[in-house]
């Protein structure tokens, strides 16, 4: 046996083997090692030919589940080794085989998955400059197929999909780096594939074979090459792992990442859209915020949709129309809450039904789900949107399948689906009949035991039944006086004897022989129907993703009447003008009435670089996260935090926003700082949207100013970026931009001073902060008075540097310089007459700089 084991560990070298004998899955040597450490299981040994002994530990079959969803949630791989022959029928060794091998990426342990997210499984293939990636959820089917030709862009469809588990090739896979950084951040297992893992033709075979196509243009890939390998190796893996169909994949979405908005990996981190920063928690992300969904499909939806904001005005605008049409309709809204709420996760059980390992209770809950789709399809005739529209006349409620099941199976099944009692009566003929003789037989039984009573006279002569000796007749010691010739005893116990006679045995034979059949047809017909609607599963992906959609809306819709969301209204020539914006997250944390709102507006021409200077505390990092987050909302479709919302499209949201030490990456907060504005200058266009937070601050004063002025004059200059920015500093030396370089505009956040101490007003105004207030700062923060007052009179000593006149100096040679490329480029600087009027609507809108920081305002005052 042991030759065996070894024979087959061999070709799973990667994989912690269950290796199953009897009512146990064993594991052996290394495996045992580590399954014992990780499991907390205890280590023994066994002989196995050789002098030592070989380390084993072993877990029950009927709960090997958990054990092995703690091996995968630890990042391991698991193959199942079962016998595969009856082991009566066995001659020698029963014959054993991997059945199954259970990884991060394949686990269909549906109670182990977060039904709020996709588990994903990624194959990145690198060849000739392009990086092929394709990911699918084997839980729900999703499968969608890219190309990508940047490093960059690769790490940031990694983020996205966050998958659990990678396969690539050597070239991908000996970047230790992204490794590394794959690994740590996402814990993703990561599995390096042989190159024909990846060939071309083998791939472009494996697709057309699952998809049942002739050629893979229909697919719409047919421009793909990369892509179309990973698909391969994708499928190549997932075979290799299920060792069974997967049948219940039958779409591949290929998708261009140019058409969603553009969010590199540290943007994503920083604007905290699915999880917090530092706790990695749901609580307090704008996930957290708009997901108010029912059902497990609609939670998953919305999540995409957070993480690939759109860049098309039209289909933004048809999420927009579809979300307003449900808050100008309560009633539809309430009704539809309703009619989700019972909605179980349609697509998860879809794949237990392709892949065979669902039972009667969950072609029950998939009927009690199917049993809200005629409501919501009425439902849907209320509702006029063209979104909605498309929707409502693809509504295939599936009620067929519906009919099936009730006509089928039992309200409330066992769940075991092989001791019968689960089909209901009128569905088949056979079963009807059987059923009959099982009921009937208990009616005999009671006559008999009547009759028996009648013709010896024991009165408390009892017909009972176990499993060893079927149907008995039990007499009590007192009465065995009265026991008749022709009964033949069976057995004898303390207080009673046991008898049997032919005429009870026949009896048995036939009830028993009724009730073995039953179950076996039982199972049968289970089988057959489960299969019936697996035949389905195209239909039923098509309805759960519609249901999902609608889900998504209502929960956005709700969302936005809850919070008072406005609708924004989109624009494509670059104008970002927000009236009254708040931070979606920041008011839900604190009572809303609290939050302060404020304007923010940028365009292409004389307003697009905001220099924000303000305190510590002020409010800085809000507002600039405020405004990405609110047109980051506008491109998912959803209302916005907001009186007003005009949101000029962007194609990329870059963010340097505060200290994202990357302690797990190993580089110092400074390189990680540089490393992300390399990033940003490198890709930012024209119609991307940069928050820069403190750009900088992390060298010496000198160092870090230079750098930051650098960076403000590239951004800003039309030919190099020109993009639309919300940059924050507390090097007051910058705000000398304003007025010699065209584009930039000075901001503050006002406080209020009182004696020695500061007012936060939380109100963003044109104009620059004439004073960090750090001092002010620290003593709110319980710094000695002692260390204060000593950094009052170093503050006054040092306040009289040059260095602000030296600013002011290299500012004016700034403007010489704007000049002159103005002057060679004059043609290309157009305003259009649009921009001319919000421009000077938006002058007369911010007022004087200087006295407004010092005066109290009259809007929301907020004490600290
Ligand atoms: P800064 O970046 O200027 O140091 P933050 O943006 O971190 O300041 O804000 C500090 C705190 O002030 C936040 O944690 C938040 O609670 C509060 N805050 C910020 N903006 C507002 C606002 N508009 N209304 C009310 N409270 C705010």
């Amino acid at each position: 046996m042991m030759q065996q084991y070894m024979d087959i560990k061999k070709h799973h070298q990667d994989c912690i083997m269950f290796f199953r004998m009897g009512d146990f899955y064993e594991m052996f040597f290394d495996d045992a090692i580590t399954a014992s450490r990780e499991l907390g299981i205890t280590l023994t040994g066994r002989d196995c030919g050789q002098e030592e002994r070989a380390p084993m530990c072993g877990v029950p079959h009927h709960s090997s589940e958990n054990y092995i969803n703690k091996l995968i949630n630890k990042g391991y791989k698991v193959a199942i080794c079962e016998q595969v022959e009856d082991a009566k029928q066995a001659k020698g060794i029963v014959k054993r085989d991997v059945v199954r091998i259970v990884t991060p990426g394949t686990n269909l342990n549906m109670q182990s998955l977060d039904e709020t997210k996709n588990n994903y499984l990624m194959s990145i293939y690198y060849h000739k400059g392009c990086y092929g990636i394709a990911f699918v959820d084997i839980t729900t089917g999703d499968f969608f197929v890219t190309e990508v030709t940047e490093h960059r862009k690769l790490m940031d469809e990694i983020a996205k999909f966050s998958p659990s588990e990678i396969i690539c090739n050597a070239i991908v896979g000996d970047q230790a780096e992204m490794v590394d950084e794959i690994k740590n951040r996402f814990h993703a297992y990561v599995n390096v594939e042989e190159e024909w893992y990846f060939d071309y033709d083998r791939s472009e075979n494996k697709v057309k074979e699952q998809f049942h196509i002739g050629t893979i243009d229909g697919l719409g890939m047919k421009d793909y090459t990369s892509g179309v390998s990973a698909v391969g190796a994708l499928l190549e893996y997932l075979y290799n792992t299920q060792k069974s169909s997967i049948d219940h994949i039958t779409k591949l979405t290929p998708y261009l990442a140019d058409s969603y908005m553009m969010i590199d990996l540290s943007s994503r981190r920083n604007l905290e859209l699915v999880e917090t920063l530092r706790e990695k928690e749901r609580r307090g992300s704008l996930l957290w915020v708009l997901d108010k969904t029912k059902t497990a499909m609609g939670s998953r939806l919305l999540r995409k949709w957070i993480e690939q904001p759109l860049v098309s005005k039209d289909q933004i605008e048809g999420r927009l129309d579809a979300i307003e049409e449900l808050i100008h309709k309560p009633m539809v809204r309430e009704e539809l809450k309703e009619f989700l709420g019972p909605i179980y996760d349609l697509e998860r059980l879809m794949s237990k039904i392709s892949l065979k390992t669902a039972n009667c209770r969950d072609l029950i809950a998939f009927k009690t789900s199917l049993e809200m789709l005629p409501f919501i399809k009425k439902l849907l005739q209320e509702t006029g949107t063209a979104y909605l529209n498309q929707i409502k006349d693809t509504f295939d409620d599936l009620s067929d399948l519906f009919d099936l099941i009730e006509k089928g199976i039992v309200d409330e099944p066992p769940i075991s689906v092989k001791e019968g009692g689960i089909i209901k009566t009128g569905y088949h003929p056979q079963v009807d009949k059987l059923q009959e003789a099982c009921t009937r037989g208990k009616q005999w039984i009671a006559e008999l035991e009547a009759k028996e009573k009648d013709l010896t006279g024991i009165k408390n002569l009892k017909i009972k039944f176990n499993k060893v000796f079927g149907y008995y007749i039990d007499v009590t010691r007192s009465n065995l006086n009265l026991v008749p010739e022709r009964y033949v005893r069976k057995q004898t116990l303390a207080n009673s004897e046991r008898y049997i006679t032919p005429e009870l045995k026949e009896m048995e034979n036939t009830i028993l022989g009724a009730e073995e059949k039953i179950v076996a047809l039982e199972y049968e017909l289970f089988v057959e129907l489960r299969h019936k609607i697996g035949a389905e599963v195209g239909r039923i992906k098509e309805t759960a993703y519609r249901v999902a959609i609608l889900d998504v809306i209502t929960s956005l819709s709700e969302v936005a009447t809850r919070n008072q969301y406005t609708r924004p209204s989109l624009n494509t020539e670059g104008v970002i003008d927000i009236k009254d914006g708040r931070h979606p997250v920041v008011e839900k944390m604190m009572n809303n009435d609290m939050f302060i709102p404020n304007d923010t507006f940028l365009n292409q021409e004389k307003s697009r670089f905001s220099i924000i200077t303000g305190p510590n505390m002020a409010g800085k990092s809000t507002y600039m996260r405020q405004a990405a987050l609110i047109v980051l909302m506008a491109q998912i479709g959803s209302f916005v935090p907001a009186g007003e919302a005009h949101i000029g499209i962007v194609d990329r949201i870059f963010t340097r926003v505060g200290a994202s030490d990357d302690l797990a990456s190993g580089q110092s907060t400074f390189m990680v700082e540089m490393t992300e504005v390399a990033n940003i200058l490198r890709n930012a266009t024209k119609n991307s949207l940069l928050i820069l937070d403190e750009i900088g601050r992390g060298t010496s004063t000198f160092d870090g100013l230079s750098i930051a002025w650098s960076v403000v004059e590239y951004i800003v200059n039309k030919h190099k970026i020109g993009a639309k920015t919300l940059f924050a500093t507390h090097y007051h030396e910058l705000t000398e931009l304003e007025g010699t370089v065209d584009g930039v505009e000075n901001y503050c956040i006002a406080v209020k001073e009182k004696g020695e101490d500061i007012i936060f007003l939380r109100k963003i105004m044109k104009g620059n902060a004439n004073n960090s207030y750090g001092i002010q700062v620290a003593k709110l923060a319980g710094v000695p008075m002692e260390v204060i007052r000593r950094a009052q009179v170093l503050l006054s000593e040092l306040s009289d540097a040059d260095i602000t006149k030296n600013a002011e100096r290299i500012a004016e040679n700034s403007l010489a310089a704007e000049i002159a490329v103005t002057n060679m480029t004059q043609n290309e600087d157009r305003i259009e007459p649009i921009y001319k009027e919000e421009v000077q609507q938006e002058q007369l809108i911010h007022k004087e700089p200087e006295e407004q920081v010092k005066e109290p305002i009259q809007l929301g005052l907020f004490d600290m």
